[in-house]
């Protein structure tokens, strides 16, 4: 069965939306408006403002911009509007979970969950088993929004296993299902299930080409790598995802790919290139930032400047990120930021400061175990303590901190203790013990510098490899540039178009309302000067009485005008369905209405090879009847008439060609024919009203084609013109 056409650019208005693909997808979608509103089919104009609603909601997300949202709400009322009391259940839940979705960008998050809940109980009630699957799906989104996993994962697990019952099971659902997962995983850090739902996630996601899905899947494949200190093939994921996140405009995936490449490049000791992108998100991404990712960037870029020994700007980045921190009762993140406030001042030599850093992050670290970060706070206050020359209390203090650095295997906290404790029982003389932590202090450094190096090693790979992905990028951005350039292009031309079929409307209007109301008047002249040339016939001198002629010629004249005017204003109005014609059946019918006039002038009429082409078969007719009929008419009598049809065609068009070896035009009026009421010649000469190729041209255009002519005077002229080639005959569903 042939898809309804209108069906057919909706679903690939879908497709370019779920590509992401937001100038196409837009197009489209504003093909299938048109298309649809001409139809009656109300569900249809239902489904293209639903489909609009979720495109708007994508840039919404993209931009957090909440007035567009309200934009969407909007387009989903008219849906349902349109959908009236037909039953459609399934489309109306749809219509509902796409709501509730818009209310979760609005971060009206509670709204949103009752609607999915509705949803749900809805489409169970009516046992739709997928609109169900998709509203449990976004129900485990609300939750992990939530913080609440766990919850999520038992919802997601419901869902899955009706998805299990059904066959076949559709893609969309299995990736929606994955997509959950994923996430699910990731936040509860179960890092080997999360990449095995990562990975069949984007296998169905490029199957499918859900661009969005598939970027998530990357980044969250980039964590594991990057966990498992595979740097290097981190890195080219993290980089996928920045740049394909980046031409979809999806800011917040961009930012989030921008720091987890800065972080690689700090564990890298890469300070310079972890820095650029850290303040790349601060000064560009912050709006889109969530809260607590922008508190880790200020406290990694405050690491960045203590490890490069800008005390100055570290404090500042710690300070800043510690306010946040407290704003948003992070607490993790306040303890480490005091933490680090205290380390800062402590290597300006403001002990007192620093003192009361350490205090504050202690307060909150004392509730939380041994956590990685424990360990610094530790030997902040031991050295702090040390320089203040109670060194029993900083032994006492440097032992926890040396022995926490080992448990969490941080090397560089680890080194600072045994330094510190050397440098302690140095100042005590007990050189022995001094001795012990020096050995164990460059012992571990010897380590760390091998570490150091081999990381560096990666950084460089990194390095190389970035560069030539920049160059890929680069050509990349050209390509994109020119086809947005055309996109652009193509929009004015649109807009262009509107405003020309406008123009077209009124001038039509006004045109048949002059052509046919002339008529009357018209008329009345005719009759009224007959009756009164009657009456006054015999008083008449010889000279006078060709007036009557003069009269009645005129009128038929300006008869012959109006319905040439008339004919012309209302090409455009019949009420004829576009077919699939033969164009040598259009011949052959041209043939039989000219055939006294072909067979009086002995004209011969040659073609092959024509193409079938849809269109409306009236005004095929007329437009090869015009320029048949010229060819005849402006016919060379000193050679036998030949005229040649025949056409080709490009990738968007067909080109027809009518050529006559008559009297030929002059180069200076070969734009000038294709005006209303031009001639280049007398009625003497040749009859007509010069409106002919006027109606040939308006037929052309109506097809989406241009016409024009090339003609050698005394040789013969040739028309051309083209046509668009119909889409529906071009899709192939
Ligand atoms: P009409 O034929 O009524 O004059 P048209 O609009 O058809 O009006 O043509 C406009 C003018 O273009 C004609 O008057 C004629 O001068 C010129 N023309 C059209 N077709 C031909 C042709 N095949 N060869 C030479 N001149 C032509």
């Amino acid at each position: 069965m042939k898809l309804n056409p209108v069906y057919a650019m909706l679903q690939r208005a879908r497709q370019k939306l779920l590509e992401r693909n937001m100038d196409e997808a837009h197009i489209w979608l504003m093909k299938t408006l048109d298309a649809a509103q001409k139809s009656s089919d109300s569900l249809l104009q239902a489904k293209v403002q639903h489909l609009w609603a979720q495109s708007l909601l994508v840039k919404a997300r993209y931009a957090s911009d909440f007035a567009l949202c309200d934009v969407c709400l909007e387009k989903l009322t008219t849906a349902e509007k349109l959908i009236g009391d037909q039953t459609a259940s399934d489309f109306r839940i749809e219509i509902l979970i796409t709501r509730a979705y818009v209310f979760m960008a609005k971060k009206e998050n509670d709204l949103a969950y009752s609607i999915f809940q509705e949803a749900e109980k809805w489409s169970e009630d009516y046992e739709l088993i997928n609109q169900n699957i998709l509203s449990q799906c976004a129900i485990s989104q609300y939750l992990i929004n939530q913080n609440n996993y766990q919850l999520a994962l038992v919802y997601v697990e419901e869902a899955e296993q009706k998805l299990d019952a059904i066959y076949p099971q559709s893609n969309e659902l299995i990736a929606e299902i994955l997509y959950q997962k994923t996430q699910i995983f990731l936040k509860t850090q179960e890092y080997v299930l999360m990449e095995e739902k990562a990975k069949l996630l984007l296998e169905i996601c490029i199957a499918e080409r859900d661009v969005e899905k598939e970027l998530f899947a990357i980044n969250s494949l980039s964590i594991v790598k990057s966990l498992k200190g595979d740097y290097r093939e981190a890195m080219e994921f993290l980089l996928e995802v920045q740049e394909k996140s980046r031409q979809i405009g999806h800011r917040l995936m961009t930012a989030n790919a921008l720091i987890n490449i800065g972080t690689i490049f700090a564990h890298l000791f890469n300070y310079q290139d972890a820095l650029n992108r850290y303040l790349t998100i601060i000064n560009d991404y912050k709006d889109v930032l969530e809260p607590n990712n922008q508190v880790i960037v200020l406290n990694n870029i405050g690491n960045i400047y203590f490890n490069t020994a800008n005390y100055d700007d570290a404090l500042i980045s710690f300070l800043e990120a510690n306010k946040s921190a407290e704003a948003l009762n992070y607490k993790e993140m306040v303890a480490h930021t005091h933490t680090q406030l205290s380390k800062t001042y402590l290597a300006k030599d403001m002990l007192n400061e620093s003192l009361v850093h350490a205090e504050q992050a202690s307060f909150y670290l004392q509730d939380m175990g041994d956590v990685n970060g424990k360990q610094i706070n530790w030997l902040n206050q031991a050295q702090a303590h040390f320089k203040l020359a109670d060194l029993e209390s900083a032994i006492h203090l440097a032992h926890k901190g040396l022995k926490l650095s080992q448990k969490v295997s941080d090397n560089v906290t680890l080194m600072r203790g045994y330094k510190l404790m050397s440098e302690i029982y140095e100042q005590s003389k007990d050189y022995e013990k001094a001795f012990k932590y020096e050995s164990l202090y460059s012992a571990t450094q010897n380590r760390f510098t091998i570490e150091q190096k081999q990381r560096q090693a990666i950084d460089l790979e990194i390095k190389y490899a970035i560069r030539e992905k920049q160059q890929q990028i680069e050509l990349l951005t050209k390509e994109n540039e020119f086809q947005s350039q055309l996109i652009e292009k193509s929009d004015q031309i649109s807009k262009q178009n509107n405003q020309l079929v406008q123009a077209n409307e009124e001038l039509q209007q006004f045109a048949y309302v002059v052509s046919h109301d002339l008529k009357e008047p018209l008329r009345m002249i005719g009759s009224y000067s007959q009756l009164l040339m009657q009456k006054f016939e015999n008083s008449l001198d010889e000279k006078s009485k060709p007036y009557s002629n003069y009269v009645s010629e005129g009128v038929s004249r300006m008869n012959n005008l109006l319905d040439a005017l008339l004919q012309y204003a209302t090409i455009g109005k019949e009420e004829e369905e576009k077919e699939l014609i033969d164009i040598e059946g259009i011949i052959d019918d041209v043939n039989f209405n000219l055939k006294l006039l072909i067979r009086e002038t002995d004209a011969k009429i040659e073609f092959e090879n024509l193409p079938s082409i849809r269109c409306l078969p009236s005004r095929m007719i007329h437009l090869f009847q015009n320029l048949i009929g010229n060819a005849i008419k402006f016919r060379n009598t000193d050679v036998p008439l030949v005229i040649k049809i025949s056409a080709s065609e490009n990738e968007n068009e067909h080109i027809f060609k009518v050529e006559d070896n008559g009297i030929g035009i002059e180069n200076e009026h070969l734009d000038r024919i294709f005006v209303i009421f031009q001639r280049l010649h007398t009625r003497k000469q040749y009859e007509g009203t010069g409106i002919g190729l006027a109606i040939c041209q308006k037929i052309v255009q109506g097809m989406g084609g241009r016409i024009w002519v090339e003609s050698e005077l005394g040789k013969g002229s040739t028309f051309w013109f083209t046509v668009i080639k119909d889409m529906r005959d071009e899709l192939d569903f």
